[in-house]
């Protein structure tokens, strides 16, 4: 039996029991009636999730499977494409449009901050066929909060913009349709709390234009495809992951029950608490304060301390886990993932955690004043 954690990682997260149920219901098939019942009202609830009038198509595969069709449907062979790096998300999305052949200017931007529209101002120009974009770098804790002017500044361009919303669709601000993302891509498996395994991934009409225009698109990944088989018929081209699509039914379900302002509220306020919490502990997070994830916390580990022991004594003593770093500053933080199930019980529950491991290690840290700083911002509710 494995023992049952308490997943404070960036993905994947904690799934409400409810969730797991659902993905009890029986077998059925991707060619009947009860599949495409539950097809329409998933397609129905993303789209509120996206903010989106236009079309979502659920994919069987991760977070990486559903940018990796984004860039192969739309990106041909010497295509320019514009890629801010400022994360290791980043600079694979640069990768994929690399492996389709595109010409990727990489635009290099602090690790630690997140690109403004202006930063990008020089890059983007008549020509650009798409700007791809990670709304929310796991990697760094880092949100690109002017998104919709990078959108803007695309548009104006003639450029499209495929965002990478893997770790941040349904726990922030995301307006597919207001701000103009033509391609936008999120993972079952972090603010939706549902389990891995699922991509959803939204199409604008200039998308689609350009996608129609492809024919080396990829096979098993067509989008044209799986848009023909959900219009003529509420299916998937190929056989679905049905356990997976009923737990996303039923996350979908309760992210509409409580309402997309009511849930990014909530992610906010248990990332201020996980933030002012951290200070009390005499720490430091690792972005700039104005770019700083309501669902990822990136935190420098103080001088000495060694990430994987800290986050040994967490998952051994405590059974919480949390995430190491990625890419070049791997060494230099630890992640607290803040997406899906969230609330003053897990802040609570981590922040004890991580000042009694602290302490553990020998690194003075006054867990009564994070606990103070992060009841403080929580509240009474
Ligand atoms: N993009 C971002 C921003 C992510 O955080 C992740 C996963 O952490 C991915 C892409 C890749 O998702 P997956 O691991 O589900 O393929």
């Amino acid at each position: 039996m494995v023992r049952q954690f308490l997943v404070m990682l960036p993905g994947p997260t904690n799934v409400p029991e409810r969730v797991y149920r659902a993905m009890m219901r029986p077998i059925i098939s991707h060619r009947g009636p009860e599949f495409r019942e539950l097809y329409a009202r998933i397609v129905e609830n993303a789209r509120y999730a996206f903010q989106t009038s236009g079309h979502v198509l659920v994919l069987t595969c991760s977070g990486t499977g559903g940018v990796d069709c984004a860039v192969g449907n739309v990106i041909k062979p010497g295509d320019k494409v514009v890629a801010p790096i400022f994360g290791v998300f980043s600079e694979r999305m640069a990768e994929a449009a690399r492996r389709r052949g595109a010409d990727v200017v990489e635009v290099p931007i602090r690790w630690g901050s997140a690109p403004t529209a202006s930063e990008l101002e020089p890059f983007i120009s008549e020509g650009v066929k798409a700007v791809c974009v990670v709304y929310n770098d796991t990697s760094t804790g880092v949100t690109a909060r002017e998104l919709p002017k990078i959108c803007e500044l695309a548009h104006e361009n003639g450029a499209l913009v495929i965002v990478d919303a893997v770790s941040i669709l349904g726990g922030d601000e995301l307006k597919v349709d207001r701000w103009g993302i033509d391609i936008c891509v999120t993972g079952s498996q972090k603010c939706l709390a549902c389990p891995p395994g699922l991509a959803l991934i939204s199409v604008s009409e200039e998308a689609w234009k350009a996608i129609e225009d492809n024919p080396g698109r990829p096979f098993y990944f067509d989008l044209i495809r799986a848009r023909e088989f959900y219009e003529e018929r509420r299916e998937t081209p190929f056989t679905p992951a049905i356990p997976l699509f009923y737990a996303l039914d039923e996350a979908l379900l309760m992210l509409r029950e409580e309402g997309l302002e009511a849930r990014f509220e909530r992610h906010a306020r248990c990332a201020r608490a996980f933030y002012s919490a951290i200070e009390a502990l005499g720490l430091e997070a690792f972005p700039e304060p104005e770019w700083r994830s309501n669902t990822v916390i990136a935190v420098r580990t103080p001088d000495g301390l060694s990430p994987s022991e800290l986050r040994r004594i967490m998952r051994e003593r405590f059974g919480i886990l949390v995430a190491g770093g990625m890419g070049k500053i791997r060494d230099e933080i630890f992640r607290i993932g803040c997406m899906g199930v969230i609330s003053a019980r897990e802040v609570f529950l981590t922040v004890s955690a991580l000042a009694a491991s602290l302490n553990e290690l020998g690194h003075e840290a006054d867990a009564g004043e994070a606990l103070r700083a992060a009841g403080r911002e929580l509240g009474s509710s």
